[in-house]
């Protein structure tokens, strides 16, 4: 089962660096839209490390001081998924009223369209090898 722990660090890798290259994509070209997708993937990333977590403390057996078990921590970690969600609504919704009103133009549209696509790369290639993988654990299983 520990071999699975460096694909675990790889899907993690993946969105550390998609995050970083969709800022960059929108510091590039001041681009509303490329910032919701950097914003989209961080909320993303947060959840996703939330609900590994809180899938470790739900496992847990019931004990003195929880004595119904953990299962609670399921509740948590959608709740702050929410909390993330709607923040990064907010941030998205205020970002684009305020381009509105003071619109700014874009540059360097090709270049950070470029920085974009290398992140879509980069997930598609971990996306193929994180499926491979699963398959492969299938079969043995
Ligand atoms: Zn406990």
């Amino acid at each position: 089962m520990n071999h699975l722990i460096k694909y675990t660090y790889l899907s993690i890798f993946a969105a550390l660096i998609t995050i970083f290259l969709k800022l960059i994509a929108y510091f590039l070209t001041n681009s509303v839209s490329l910032l919701s997708d950097a914003v989209e993937s961080l909320v993303n990333f947060a959840s996703a490390l939330i609900a590994f977590f809180a899938l470790k403390i739900v496992q847990k057996p019931a004990d003195k001081n929880h004595p119904y078990g953990h299962t609670k921590a399921e509740y948590f970690s959608s709740i702050a998924e929410g909390i993330f969600i709607f923040f990064a609504s907010l941030t998205i919704i205020f970002s684009a009223f305020n381009r509105l009103f003071y619109p700014k133009p874009l540059e360097k549209i090709s270049l950070g369209l470029l920085v974009s696509t290398i992140a879509a790369v980069i997930n598609f290639f971990v996306g193929q090898t994180l499926i491979k993988v699963g398959k492969k654990i299938n079969q043995l299983h």
